[in-house]
């Protein structure tokens, strides 16, 4: 096993450390105890486990502990050991964890939604427990009393659930591509605004509360990067998966953001660069570089007798070109593209080398990973695939 590392860049290839197996059904959360060599995971068969490293060097599980309904989600604070878990039915049941990780004891159940608790958080500083449910239901509960607070409808099924406990707003990615942001109140809410840019469903949100920025990863295969802080209000995509991304999770010291994909891509982003957002896409009638018209233009194309071609944009300039003015390619990673995308024929010869260098490292895991934790005091990064977990150093 790996010894404690110091935090710095994680710029070593992700190495397998465990393999934490015994469950055959599966898994839907784990997260890594910190200082503990141990993981807890939640599972459809309504199994909780912790496991332990045992002298073996192999994990067995110290709990085992069966619920009444599957188990869909779980949040766990490490300072309480308060575990929380979300199940199939729309409970979320409370647990403690004794000192040695040997035995669980309950606490409370809260009775949240009509259906499957789909994300789970607890904030220890309010004493809230914030969830989502496939009742399209945002809800928020005092751990204190048990009682619920209030709630919110989201548009679709949420499937990304974060939390900024100093200005108390809540992010809620859903399976629409939306992301909603409200600001909460002791019993009340309101909408602040919603964030549309993905063409596809958004699978994971990560916060990071320093330089307030939100990820949202989307089976449209991109990130992006909502810059909400300092008011620059900016939208980044961030191009590195050929697959869905179905996992987020960011290393607030090193400053790296960890996404993987459907397709075993772990990307790990230097989130130190300054990226730019990409330029609104113009609309033209004709090539705005050698004037063809557009096969739309139909009376430019009347006057001219010429055909008409297809209307191509440069991902730098966002200009409307035609393919031969757009021949080449280029991967433009201070816009996010780390593939080659089509560039008009003077980006591409603007583009220096060293615009060219990638922000990014590409790992491939080989297995496809659905939920990801990090933990940086070790660099380990827990990653899940469909009945196993994987520890790996990083
Ligand atoms: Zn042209
Ligand atoms: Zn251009």
């Amino acid at each position: 096993m790996a010894a404690e590392i110091q935090p710095k860049p994680l710029t070593r290839k992700p190495i397998l450390l465990q393999r934490v197996e015994g469950s055959q059904e599966v898994v839907n959360m784990a997260v890594i105890v910190p200082k503990e060599e141990g993981v807890i995971s939640v599972s459809e068969d309504r199994t909780v486990r912790v496991w332990l490293k045992r002298d073996s060097g192999q994990y067995w599980p110290s709990i085992y502990h069966v619920m009444p309904s599957p188990c869909s989600c779980m949040s766990f604070n490490p300072e309480t050991r308060r575990l929380s878990i979300g199940l199939d039915n729309g409970t979320i049941s409370e647990f403690i964890l004794s000192e040695d990780y040997n035995k669980m004891t309950p606490v409370k159940n809260y009775q949240a939604h009509q259906s499957r608790v789909t994300m789970i958080q607890f904030v220890l500083e309010l004493e809230w427990v914030l969830s989502t449910g496939q009742d399209k239901q945002f809800a928020w509960h005092c751990s204190e009393s048990g009682q619920r607070l209030g709630g919110y409808r989201t548009s679709a099924v949420a499937s990304g659930l974060q939390f900024d406990v100093e200005t108390r707003h809540v992010f809620i990615g859903d399976q629409s591509g939306q992301v909603t942001i409200l600001k909460l109140e002791q019993e009340n809410c309101t909408l602040v605004t919603t964030f549309r840019g993905h063409t596809g469903g958004v699978t994971a949100l990560c916060w990071d509360p320093v330089q307030q920025v939100l990820f949202s990863g989307s089976s449209d295969h991109s990130v992006i990067m909502w810059n909400i802080g300092g008011r620059k209000g900016t939208a980044i995509e961030l191009q590195g998966h050929n697959d869905k991304v179905q996992a987020l999770s960011y290393a607030q010291h090193t400053r790296q953001l960890i996404s993987c994909g459907g397709d075993g891509g772990i990307v790990v982003w230097n989130m130190d660069v300054e990226r730019q957002e990409t330029p609104e896409w113009l609309d033209s009638d004709s090539c705005q570089k050698c004037d063809q018209p557009f096969f739309w233009n139909f009376k430019q194309m009347w006057d001219s007798k010429k055909i008409g071609l297809r209307q191509h944009h440069c991902r730098k300039c966002g200009k409307a070109v035609c393919g031969k003015c757009s021949s080449k390619r280029s991967p433009i990673p201070l816009m996010g593209f780390e593939f080659e995308v089509r560039v008009c024929d003077s980006c591409h010869e603007a583009i220096t080398d060293e615009e060219r260098a990638p922000t990014a490292t590409f790992h491939d895991s080989k297995h496809n990973i659905v939920h990801v934790h990090f933990d940086a005091t070790r660099g380990w990064l827990l990653t899940r695939e469909l009945t196993r977990l994987l520890s790996c150093g990083i």
